[in-house]
């Protein structure tokens, strides 16, 4: 079968028609999905592995026979645990077909194909009984269904469904909990994902402050988790307001119940401050006495336990709805509801004298919606968006070159998304601003917005005037990589006519950037496990392998890298320049050069991102911002996303004798706009 897929092309803008076979999602979903960095979290598989043995021994010292479900058993690797620890049968349940393909050949080469049934289903479609995809219940149930918020991946109501049809009474289970913590924090960096900040500009005519309406001031916001790599986030970015709390926990060994439900604990604060952010994280307990337990918590939480590294459970940032001043020593109640699949929170303070019945009532009081963002600005802008746009160091340097290049009769036209830029232009004092898509409140006369896409622009949109002006961040809400914001290159070749000969655009140029780094961890989540906990998983490394080579040229791929640190081996070096004063060119723009290794490392791949050359002395940059010379260690924006694009083969530069040097070459094909890359060691 062959599918027609239409998109809009991220860099050119214009709308495409793809040839999908039914194997690109599947392709997709392997090349990069968590499968690799599950079977590198060594302390995970570990305590896995414990937890079962003495489950199954449990079982066993009953008398009775081990019978094993493996509720969403990936590789097989739960089920291959448990029969080496003596379990007498698993059900391996898988629902994603190329998995449960992979899980039968895995099992097959490590020789339990008597032991382990795979079962291509969801484990609610499942069957039990003589004729039935399980000859009887089990009595250990083994699964992994967590993500980082715990139960978003559905994990509620496939427990709730396994202890009705699947597993007998008083059944064992791995992990047998799982506890959800809490922390009440202040913190502007996090905050600052949240809510618009007022944005001071100071005008010819006096300081000028542009302050979000009252309706995003109010607004819950989105439900959708944010999980982040909490260990990067330095402890001078917030102030912890509480202790560690447990929220709640679910016991997996018991009937589950995945209905809608609100949890509610008392916290006392602990210092003066504002409470704006849940800082959430959970463990789990493989075995019943509480023995073998697996962590998220984060560094400051138990700084004296090495921490494992892993991608596929992180830590979850909650913002509350409101901020709250908090006095030391004050009683607050907080509130966690969740859904079947997300959880959000609520933070009330506890009156004076309160007794038991107040008590009730608060609890009566609690919301229980999930955010839902009334104001849109949510919907339009992202966390990452959000500290953008609240980057007062970053404002500061666009209103800088704005004042650069504006005059009192500039006709101004912004391209970007959901950009402050034209309010900045409008205050700096631009005599007339245009804009594509965005609604400013109450400057409709000043800010025209033009709902056309660039290439339809008339000179009707722009009441005849000729642009003097033409700005952008530039910034795009389908933007994956660094290079797809180039479309505000794309749709300035598009406004061509409409711009006077003596056109200032702004940013003038942008160039590409490419340093070569060795990363702390994030090289694991693209490098072949092999052996995992004694079991080869081989066939998984290649089946990883084929669907990351399924498309002909390797693809970078987009990763917040303040999230993941690395050590650059080289200096970062420009490779293309892009000049906006002049129209896309017809023909590739193409490079090539080699890139000294100066540092000591294993080269596991190139970064590359944009820098934007606003004005005269006037860039800012979307990757690297500095960097230490003597260690390599690297600051990157904590805003934007950088494309990492991970080599094949690994050179390990031990000894420097000999002057080692990565040897690129970089196309960028003006008309499909795609970044071709090519690296050779
Ligand atoms: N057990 C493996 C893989 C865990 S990843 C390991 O620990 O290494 C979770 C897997 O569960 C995914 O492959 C997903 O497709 C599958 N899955 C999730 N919910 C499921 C369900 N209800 N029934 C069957 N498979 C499920």
């Amino acid at each position: 079968m062959k599918t027609f897929c239409g998109r809009a092309n991220p860099t050119t803008g214009s709308m495409e028609w793809l040839e999908e076979g039914e194997d690109y999602d599947y392709h997709q979903e392997i090349a990069r999905s968590r499968y690799a960095d599950m079977l590198h979290d060594k302390d995970r598989n570990v305590k896995y592995y414990q937890g079962i043995r003495a489950a199954v021994g449990r079982v066993k010292e009953r008398g009775e026979k081990a019978i094993v479900l493996d509720i969403g058993t990936g590789t097989g690797l739960l089920s291959m645990m448990a029969a080496s620890a003596g379990a007498d049968f698993c059900y391996a349940i898988e629902v994603f077909k190329p998995m449960a393909n992979a899980a039968v050949k895995i099992v097959e080469k490590n020789g339990f194909s008597d032991k382990i049934k795979v079962i291509n289903k969801h484990s609610t479609e499942v069957t039990v009984g003589p004729d039935g995809d399980m000859q009887c219940r089990a009595n250990i149930l083994v699964t992994e269904l967590f993500d980082t918020e715990l139960i978003g991946e559905g994990a509620l109501p496939t427990y709730e469904h396994a202890h009705k049809y699947l597993v007998q009474e008083g059944c064992e289970s791995v992990p047998h909990r799982a506890t959800v913590y809490v922390q009440l924090v202040e913190s502007k960096r996090m905050w600052s994902w949240k809510k618009l900040f007022p944005v001071h500009v100071e005008a010819e005519d006096g300081e000028k402050i542009l302050v979000p309406p009252s309706e995003m001031e109010n607004c819950p916001g989105v439900p959708s988790v944010c999980d982040i790599q909490l260990n990067q986030m330095p402890s001078s970015d917030f102030t912890t307001l509480s202790d560690v709390v447990t929220m709640f926990s679910v016991d997996f060994s018991k009937p589950v119940q995945s209905a809608s439900t609100n949890y509610r604990v008392q916290l006392e604060a602990v210092k003066c401050g504002k409470a704006q952010i849940v800082l959430s994280w959970w463990d789990i307990d493989m075995d019943p006495s509480g023995m073998i337990n697996c962590t998220m918590a984060p560094y400051w939480v138990k700084p004296t336990s090495a921490l494992q590294w892993r991608d596929h459970w992180m830590q979850c940032v909650y913002f509350l709805p409101n901020e709250e001043p908090v006095l030391q020593g004050e009683k607050l109640y907080l509130t966690a509801c969740r859904d079947e699949y997300s959880v959000w929170y609520n933070l009330q303070k506890a009156r004076e004298g309160e007794n038991k019945a107040d008590e009730e009532e608060h609890k009566a009081d609690v919301h229980v919606e999930s955010p839902v963002c009334r104001c849109r600005a949510h919907l339009l802008w992202n966390r990452p968006r959000f500290g953008e746009l609240n980057d007062q160091n970053r404002t500061r340097q666009y209103i800088e070159a704005l004042r650069k290049v504006l005059k009192t009769d500039s006709i101004c036209l912004c391209i970007s998304d959901g950009s402050l830029l034209p309010v900045l232009a409008h205050y700096l004092g631009a005599k007339q601003v245009w804009y594509f898509f965005f609604k400013t409140n109450h400057l409709e006369d000043k800010i025209k917005i033009i709902e056309a896409r660039p290439e339809l622009l008339k000179p009707s949109h722009l009441e005849d005037k000729k642009i003097s002006v033409l700005v952008g961040e530039p910034f795009f809400t389908t933007s994956l990589l660094p290079w797809h914001n180039l479309y505000f290159w794309y749709a300035r070749t598009a406004v061509s006519t409409h711009l006077a000969s003596n056109v200032t655009v702004l940013p003038q140029s942008a160039s590409l950037h490419m340093m070569i780094v060795e990363f702390q961890d994030l090289w694991r989540i693209r490098s072949p496990c092999g052996i995992c906990e004694g079991f080869d998983v081989q066939t998984m490394d290649d089946m990883i392998k084929d669907s990351l080579n399924f498309r002909e040229s390797k693809e970078a791929e987009p990763h917040p890298l303040w999230e993941y640190p690395c050590k650059s081996l080289s200096d970062p070096q420009e490779v293309l320049t892009f000049d906006f004063t002049k129209t896309v060119p017809q023909h590739c723009l193409s490079t090539e050069g080699s890139v000294k290794l100066l540092r000591k490392g294993k080269s596991h791949g190139a970064v590359l991102w944009m820098e934007y050359h606003l004005a005269a002395d006037i860039s800012v940059s979307t990757g690297l911002l500095q960097m230490s010379n003597e260690k390599g260690s690297c600051e990157w924006n904590p805003h934007c996303k950088q494309a990492v694009y991970f080599f094949s083969s690994v050179i390990e530069s031990e000894i420097l004798s000999l002057p080692t040097a990565v040897t690129y070459a970089i196309n960028f094909d003006t008309k499909t706009g795609e970044i071709a890359m090519d690296f050779k060691l």
